[in-house]
């Protein structure tokens, strides 16, 4: 697959230890600008995880530079041909921890650590009955894509994985455990706590969705939806054989991949939502977000207070001016 778009998109971690973090963050975002990059890179005393976006020249300079630190020498980075930039600004920020899992004691994935599997690894550990696959990533990011037959952990952010497990254990008990992300970031150190938790068998997939979508053997397989990604391309294609959505349409359940942000900015949740059902419901996930007074969806397209009182009476709603 050789495409050759003018940018890339470069998704990169490394757990390594950064003396004086907030400096090297404060250094590292000029370095960027001046190169030229956009994108969201977090800093931590345990490492460094980032996204960033930018010209062929501008993503060559900066993996060429990290690689002749000797700290990030064997960085990988994993690389999208793009069309454009995929982030608006550069952030680089100091953080306590590289993902949040805020666990008693803290887990250095370079000392107790899931086994790391191949693409064509887990592809294959995937299928045997024996097997639990864990998503290790938000509900929304599940919502989009997961692989097929993936438990989803009913738990709405990453840190509430732990006592999640540990209330469903007897689901785990003498089986494989398998634990996926979208970069493998994450796992890293989930599956570490896995191993620290008393579970035997436990796999990673090494470099994340992004590399599994990416395997010339694999393709993606057993991958279904789309992959969420947190910049502005909002999901990434998996599955090179087969195409099967998941998502749904928030308010009619139809088959859907299109992720918007409800129009109520005080609001701001995410929601799978068609066009059609867009225009219906303006943008809101609930009556009070759609006669918000702020409502976006209202105001981008301009709409009077009649445009909107006709709207919602189709839907079966009342707007009274009141509430404006
Ligand atoms: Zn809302």
């Amino acid at each position: 697959m050789t495409e050759n778009k003018p940018y890339r998109v470069l998704l990169y971690y490394m757990y390594v230890p950064i003396e004086n973090p907030e400096e090297f963050a404060a250094l590292h975002l000029q370095f960027c600008k001046e190169l030229g990059l956009k994108g969201r890179i977090l800093v931590a005393a345990e490492g460094i995880n980032g996204t960033v976006s930018g010209t062929v020249e501008q993503t060559e300079k900066y993996m060429e530079i990290m690689h002749q630190d000797e700290r990030f020498a064997d960085m990988v980075f994993k690389i999208d041909e793009e069309d454009e930039h995929a982030f608006k600004k550069m952030h680089v920020r100091h953080r306590p921890e590289l993902v949040t899992l805020r666990l008693e004691d803290d887990i250095n994935p370079n000392e107790t650590t899931g086994k790391h599997l191949s693409p064509k690894e887990f592809y294959e550990a995937m299928q045997d009955p024996e097997t639990v696959v864990i998503d290790a990533r938000n509900d929304y990011e599940f919502e989009l894509g997961h692989f097929r037959g993936a438990v989803r952990p009913d738990i709405t952010a990453f840190r509430e994985l732990p006592d999640w497990i540990r209330e469903n254990k007897q689901q785990f008990e003498g089986k494989k455990i398998l634990t996926y992300c979208t970069g493998g970031i994450r796992c890293e150190k989930f599956s570490g706590w896995l191993v620290k938790e008393g579970f035997q068998d436990v796999g990673q997939l090494h470099g994340g969705i992004v590399t599994y979508g990416k395997d010339p053997e694999v393709q993606g397989q057993l991958w279904d939806g789309q992959c969420y990604v947190f910049d502005g391309r909002i999901s990434v294609p998996v599955n090179r054989v087969e195409h099967v959505i998941v998502g749904k349409d928030y308010f009619t359940g139809e088959p859907c991949e299109r992720y918007v942000n409800c129009a109520n900015p005080e609001c701001n949740k995410q929601i799978i939502c068609s066009e059609e059902s867009e225009y219906k419901y303006l943008r809101g996930c609930t009556h009070e977000c759609r006669v918000h007074p702020r409502n976006l969806y209202v105001k981008e397209h301009e709409l009077t207070e009649e445009d909107v009182e006709l709207r919602l009476k189709q839907i079966g709603e009342e707007f009274s001016v009141k509430n404006s």
